[in-house]
């Protein structure tokens, strides 16, 4: 891998560098420091009258691969409240950290942040490690990318776990390009062999292939792991948990953005957070028809979610998509309505607990993934289990 590098016995502190650079990528603090915004456009290396900028290549040598150990998960929070996928994280990194015979330690960012380190202790977790500053309140790229670097320096990780949301997704890509190591995007399936190396398994090509991707020569093997795909731990309130709490120097929490004021956006439950889910796909004729499949996520208190054409062709927002390039789903039912079951929808709905699919074509792969399929035309299906449902109901507030 190919950066900037600095030969710091040559370099004078000229500072020319620092103003020729187009990325604002170098900086002196002491010493000259090469930023994670470097592009390597190599303009520094031309004007440099000391010529101490040069390419240089680096890859880890083994005995460095040996020096890091144990598993580290992020624990993302907002408004001082964890993010679901974290404890989904905390699952899969004490399997991981079990198999190695390694620790499972986790990091939390923010302010005031006792009842999430308290929340946090109740699951197995060997050691919490937790940066508490008014500056990391709210996920700013740059503290809490430096807060990252400096713990994953100073305990160095085999293996560090983000989950794939919008903060995961902003943080884990700069955090890999500061640390020169790899990283694999939205995983759906994470292992670990006995030698260490970390299996990461995503889909590739529209979901045709399952790809494994492994990080031979560099440490921490990374990997975002999107929400609602990995088994939430458990609680353990009996697991002996250290909490570590550490500072950071008042320059690396400084940022180029600041919060003027926070406007809450209006809450919209989501289908990741369903227990039912009513999904419907191209059966559907008309966007009106929408309505029979509200009525039944209604009378079951579900919501309704749907299949990507049906967002294409501008039925339902892209919030409701299930799927590859929608969300990842785990309710405790699923009802596909006129669904295929093409292998980029079925990607993001095998983890429910039981599935029902309702398609006309008997073959229709949905089938494949379906606890209970039925045969049958929806139009006639879905009022049929409406009215069903409505007489049940009506029976059972009667009897109470
Ligand atoms: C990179 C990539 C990412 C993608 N990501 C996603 C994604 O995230 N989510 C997603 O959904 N798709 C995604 N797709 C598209 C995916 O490949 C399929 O095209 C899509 O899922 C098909 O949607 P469908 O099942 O609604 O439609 P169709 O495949 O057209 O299936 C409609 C089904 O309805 C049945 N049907 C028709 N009428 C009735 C009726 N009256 N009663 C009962 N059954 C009926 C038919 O028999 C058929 O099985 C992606 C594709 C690519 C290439």
């Amino acid at each position: 891998m190919s950066y900037l590098g600095v030969n710091h016995d040559k370099c004078i502190l000229c500072g020319v560098c620092v103003d020729s650079c187009p990325f604002g990528a170098l900086k002196i603090t002491g010493k000259l420091e090469v930023l994670d915004s470097c592009r390597l456009c190599k303009v520094c290396i031309k004007v440099c009258p000391e010529k101490a900028l040069s390419v240089a290549e680096g890859s880890l040598t083994k005995s460095d691969l040996s020096s890091y150990r144990n598993v580290l998960v992020f624990a993302e929070q907002r408004d001082g409240e964890l993010a679901g996928v974290v404890f989904e994280l905390i699952g899969k990194g004490r399997e991981l950290a079990d198999k190695l015979g390694e620790q499972l330690n986790v990091v939390l960012l923010g302010h005031k942040t006792e009842s999430m380190v308290e929340q946090l202790s109740k699951y197995p977790v060997d050691s919490i490690f937790v940066y508490d500053h008014q500056e990391l309140t709210y996920y700013r790229p740059q503290p809490y990318a430096s807060a990252l670097e400096d713990l994953i320096s100073h305990i160095k990780p085999s293996i560090f776990l983000i989950g794939a949301t919008h903060v995961g997704r902003s943080l884990a890509p700069r955090i890999a390009t500061r640390l020169r190591t790899g990283l694999t995007a939205d995983c759906t399936v994470i292992d670990v062999k006995p030698n260490g190396e970390l299996v990461q398994i995503r889909p590739a090509f529209g979901g045709n292939v399952m790809a494994q991707i492994v990080t031979p020569n560099h440490r921490p093997q990374f990997a975002t792991v999107r929400p609602k795909v990995m088994q939430a731990a458990e609680l353990a309130p009996s697991h002996p948990t250290q909490v570590i709490y550490r500072e950071l120097e008042p320059e690396k929490l400084l940022s180029n953005i600041s919060f003027l004021s926070i406007e809450p956006k209006p809450k919209e439950t989501s289908i990741t957070e369903a227990d039912i889910l009513i999904c419907v796909g191209r059966g559907l004729r008309k966007a009106e028809d929408l309505a029979i499949v509200e009525e039944l996520a209604e009378k079951l208190g579900g919501m309704v979610a749907v299949t990507r054409p049906l967002v294409e062709a501008g039925w339902a927002p892209q919030t409701r998509q299930v799927g590859l390039s929608g969300r990842t789903v785990r309710p405790k039912l699923f009802i596909a309505c006129g669904v295929s079951g093409a292998i980029q929808m079925v990607a993001g709905m095998s983890g429910s607990e039981y599935i029902i699919a309702i398609n006309k074509d008997k073959n229709a792969p949905i089938f494949e993934v379906a606890h209970l399929g039925l045969v049958g035309d929806m139009y006639e299906i879905l009022p049929a289990l409406v009215e069903e449902l409505g007489r049940t109901l009506t029976k059972s507030k009667e009897s109470r």
